[in-house]
């Protein structure tokens, strides 16, 4: 792996954090967005993000004000990319933005560029042929907040050359990520596949008024050592994620397990606008859910 130049395309809530975790590591990154107005919101950023590594990570004054010497901003996607040796798209989760935003860079891009997508519900081959150079385009999938929670999954498409996989996987390290290699493709990667059934089992046992919100919880805690439970997971994650995925899966299966799941949640949650830990409540009231607190798994 010898990538110096990384171009991060999108520089929103995840396009922005991936950006400044690769120059905080040593790499000299181009952020590409739309326009120079949201350029110059995503450069209102680094100060936050500063705030949170050094808070999380102990990063020093100097390692900062290294990262933001290696950060630079482009609104023409030809200067943007022109030095590039990977580009790491970001671009927002919509299959029509993504290809055409793949179908332009595929005329622009040098010859030895990498493009890599975050996307977290797409797969790789819905693009491989949008992007002009199918070998060396797979999926590298973060989660946000990058610095803390590092997870990286590696995911190609049928046609990604093998070598390149490798590399990318070398990179995700050299950017302080654990980094989680699949074998094939698969919706939802790793995490995701894990993640969604388990959230879902949570509310229809909710829903089926088979146990309360609690002991729910408080099963999955003592029984596997778990930190949190799957109500506690949903809060941080969002309710609006789970109900919009929820609402995907009922409108094609019409079960009416899951048409119920989606209306439950919609009453109790949506509606009243508690949404999870971002609004201050959603299963648990915050910044004190119960669920911390020291008799909760008596
Ligand atoms: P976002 O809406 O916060 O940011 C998208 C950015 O892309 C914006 O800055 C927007 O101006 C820019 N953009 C729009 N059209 C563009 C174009 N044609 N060319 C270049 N930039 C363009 O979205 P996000 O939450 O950062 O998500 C981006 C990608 O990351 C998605 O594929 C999403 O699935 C994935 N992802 C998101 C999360 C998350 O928690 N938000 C986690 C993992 C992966």
């Amino acid at each position: 792996m010898s990538f110096k130049n990384i171009t991060v395309a999108g520089s929103g809530v995840l396009g922005y954090q991936i950006a400044f975790q690769t120059a905080f590591h040593g790499f000299n990154v181009t952020v590409y967005d739309i326009n120079d107005e949201v350029l110059d919101k995503a450069k209102t950023k680094f100060d936050v993000l500063a705030a949170a590594f050094k808070r999380d990570l102990a990063a020093t004054d100097g390692q900062l004000a290294d990262t933001k010497t290696r950060l630079a901003y482009k609104s023409d996607l030809v200067e943007a990319v022109k030095d590039a040796d990977l580009l790491i798209e970001a671009v927002p989760e919509s299959p029509e933005i993504k290809i055409g935003f793949y179908e332009k860079l595929a005329k622009v891009a040098p010859e030895k560029t990498i493009f890599a997508t975050n996307s977290s519900t797409l797969l790789p081959s819905q693009f491989a042929q949008s992007t002009g150079r199918p070998e060396k385009f797979l999926a590298l999938h973060f989660a946000n907040n990058i610095w803390i929670n590092n997870t990286a999954e590696i995911m190609g498409h049928p046609g990604t050359d093998k070598e390149i996989f490798d590399d990318l996987v070398e990179f995700a390290k050299a950017i302080g990520m654990i980094a989680l290699p699949l074998h094939k493709e698969q919706p939802g990667y790793i995490l995701n596949s894990l993640l969604v059934p388990f959230l879902g089992a949570a509310i229809n046992l909710l829903v089926t008024d088979v146990a309360d919100v609690q002991t729910i919880d408080k099963t999955w805690m003592v029984a596997t050592g778990a930190p949190v439970g799957p109500f506690a997971a949903l809060d941080v994650v969002g309710i609006t994620t789970a109900y919009n995925i929820n609402k995907l899966a009922a409108e094609k299966t019409q079960d009416p397990l899951r048409l119920k799941a989606l209306e439950y949640l919609k009453e109790h949650f949506i509606d009243k606008g508690k949404l999870g830990v971002s609004t201050g409540e959603g299963f648990y009231q915050y910044p004190n859910p119960a669920y911390k607190e020291k008799d909760f798994l008596k």
